[in-house]
């Protein structure tokens, strides 16, 4: 009895194990709740570009939109603040008071 041997071809990338589309999920915030990272191992091994502005170290907030994110924050007194690269945030700032 012969036996055939099927060959695949290895894909182009291996699928990383520590993101989702090049995101890692990362911790949870005391403000913003749970947050992902631009994926270090898809940086390190040249999957994805580490952005040039704040090279990868913006957060991504698992919130579903930027509008609600703003929402919350300043719901606890805080305005984000963006990374105008990657649109990740690089901080919080206090909205001060604004009573009249
Ligand atoms: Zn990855
Ligand atoms: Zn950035």
């Amino acid at each position: 009895m012969r036996t055939r041997r099927i060959l695949h071809p290895p894909p182009a990338t291996q699928p990383c194990r520590y993101c989702i589309d090049g995101y890692t999920p990362t911790g949870t915030h005391h403000l913003i709740g749970p947050y992902y990272l631009a994926c270090p191992t898809c940086i390190t091994n040249g999957v994805r570009d580490a952005c040039p502005s704040c090279a990868g170290l913006a957060l991504f907030p698992a919130e579903s939109s930027l509008r609600s994110f703003s929402h919350h924050c300043a719901d606890q007194g805080y305005r984000p603040v963006l990374c105008q690269g990657c649109y990740g945030l690089l901080g919080l700032i206090p909205i001060g008071d604004q009573t009249p």
